[in-house]
C-alpha cells in the first residue's frame, strides 16, 4: 500500500465520482442512480435520497475534476476551500469493522459534504507526500475520464472504463496491418 487505506479509498472514490460526469452521458441521472453509485462505492452514513442531495453531489464534480487539471498551488486552494467550507475537524474514528481512520466531518453530515471532505483529505495527503503526479487523465483518445495511479511503478495510463483493452486492440490491429503491408 502506497498511502493510508482511507487516503487510497478517498482518491479512488473521488475519481469515480468525477467520472460519472462525462461526454458519454450523465452517470448520475436520478436519485436511484446516486443510490446505486454510493452503494457500489461503499458509502455509509446519511443518505437522504432527495433531488437536493443529488444536485449537491453533481455540483461537487466539476470542483473535484479541476484538481486533475490544476497545478499544486491551485490544488491547495481547492483543498483548503473544501475543508474550510465543511468546517472540517479531523477525528480518528472506528465504525463498520474498519480500523481507526480519519473523518473530518460527522457521519450525519450531508453526503456531498462528506464526499468533498473525503476527497480533500485524500488530496491533502498527496500534496504532503509530493505525489500529485499520481493524478492522471486517461490516455485513450477522446476519453475524458480521470484516474489515480496507485501502481508501484507508476505505469497506469488508462481509466477503468475499458480504455486499456481498447488501446491494446488498437495496437494489435496496427501491428497486424503493418505486418500485412
Ligand atoms: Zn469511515
Ligand atoms: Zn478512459
Amino acid at each position: 500500500m502506497l498511502f493510508a487505506h482511507d487516503t487510497e479509498c478517498g482518491l479512488i472514490a473521488s475519481a469515480a465520482l468525477v467520472n460519472t460526469e462525462s461526454a458519454q452521458g450523465e452517470g448520475l441521472p436520478d436519485v436511484a442512480a446516486l443510490g446505486a453509485f454510493i452503494t457500489a462505492q461503499g458509502w455509509t452514513g446519511r443518505h437522504e435520497q432527495t433531488e437536493a442531495e443529488l444536485r449537491s453531489v453533481r455540483e461537487l464534480r466539476p470542483r473535484l475534476r479541476r484538481i486533475w487539471y490544476a497545478d499544486t498551488d491551485e490544488i491547495v486552494a481547492i483543498v483548503n476551500g473544501l475543508l474550510r467550507e465543511a468546517g472540517a475537524l479531523p477525528q480518528l474514528i472506528r465504525h463498520d469493522d474498519e480500523p481507526y481512520h480519519l473523518h473530518a466531518v460527522p457521519r450525519d453530515a450531508p453526503l456531498a459534504t462528506r464526499m468533498a471532505v473525503e476527497a480533500a483529505m485524500a488530496m491533502a495527503d498527496l500534496v504532503r507526500s509530493g505525489e500529485l503526479s499520481r493524478l492522471r487523465r486517461c490516455a485513450y483518445p477522446d476519453c475524458d475520464n480521470v484516474l489515480v495511479d496507485l501502481s508501484k511503478n507508476r505505469s497506469r495510463r488508462f481509466c477503468d472504463a475499458g480504455c486499456g483493452n481498447r488501446a491494446a486492440v488498437t495496437a494489435y490491429r496496427a501491428r497486424k496491418a503493418a505486418a500485412g503491408s
